[in-house]
């Protein structure tokens, strides 16, 4: 049996998945991809050309140009020929991916992309909300993290603003519970733990801490299943 090349990371927004993946693929020689950016890709254009159809959506994203390109360590969605972010990262966008993420045939979509990226033979460390679940249930490392909302808003806006004042605090807390609701109760793939996936809580945790303990979990996973460590 061929081992699947991929160290899932899922979890809830704004738990620090996609930086956290990108320095563990960095220091594994892997790729990183964070699926998140390609239901932001789709997201983009459903809103740029006022659409609702799934596949309206699919033919508008292909014609422009939606995909992922390798770029260095990074599996990165391009629009229009050139990197999609920060196009993708709008407020509009982050308030209407949900519904685009609810759709099954651009989930399938999304996934069949994913896939074909992890038929290479370089390891590839995968972020989103379904990936240990739904798009590689036999991925031999499977990590859910996860943070108080208040610990995830916080760190939203200090990235965001420099700072986390009250106000904005309590408001970004409550956006970031109502994505997580919406991603956990949608019928396809919901946001859930995998029964077998490692969970850390990276409430206390300092950005390093996060990155050494994804290690050490995926380290010692790998060499339980006795698949060398050097990827
Ligand atoms: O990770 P990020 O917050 O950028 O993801 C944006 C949205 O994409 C999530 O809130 C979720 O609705 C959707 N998503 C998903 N499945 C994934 C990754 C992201 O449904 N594997």
């Amino acid at each position: 049996m061929t081992t699947t090349p991929v160290i899932a990371i899922d979890g809830p927004a704004a738990s620090g998945k996609s930086s956290t993946a990108a320095a563990v693929a960095r220091a594994l020689g892997a790729f990183h991809l964070d699926s998140g950016a390609l239901y932001r890709g789709l997201t983009r254009v459903a809103l740029d050309h006022d659409l609702g159809a799934a596949e309206a959506i699919i033919q508008r994203a292909e014609t422009r140009g939606l995909g992922l390109v390798r770029v260095g360590d990074e599996i990165i969605p391009f629009l229009d020929g050139e990197p999609a972010e920060p196009l993708i990262r709008s407020p509009e966008v982050t308030a209407a991916v949900f519904r685009i993420a609810a759709m099954e045939p651009l989930r399938d979509w999304v996934n069949r992309r994913l896939r074909r990226e992890a038929s290479g033979t370089r390891w590839l460390v995968l972020d989103g909300r379904d990936i240990g679940t739904a798009v590689f249930p036999d991925a031999p490392v499977k990590i859910f993290l996860t943070a108080t909302p208040l610990a995830r808003a916080k760190r939203r806006l200090v990235q965001r603003d420099g700072a986390a004042l009250a106000p904005e605090l309590a408001a970004e807390a409550a956006a970031l519970a109502a994505r997580d609701a919406a991603d956990a109760s949608r019928a396809v793939a919901p946001l859930r733990q995998a029964t077998d996936a490692i969970v850390i809580d990276t409430t206390e945790l300092t950005f390093g801490q996060q990155v050494d303990a994804i290690l050490a979990v995926a380290r010692k996973a790998l060499s339980n299943k006795q698949i060398p460590p050097t990827l």
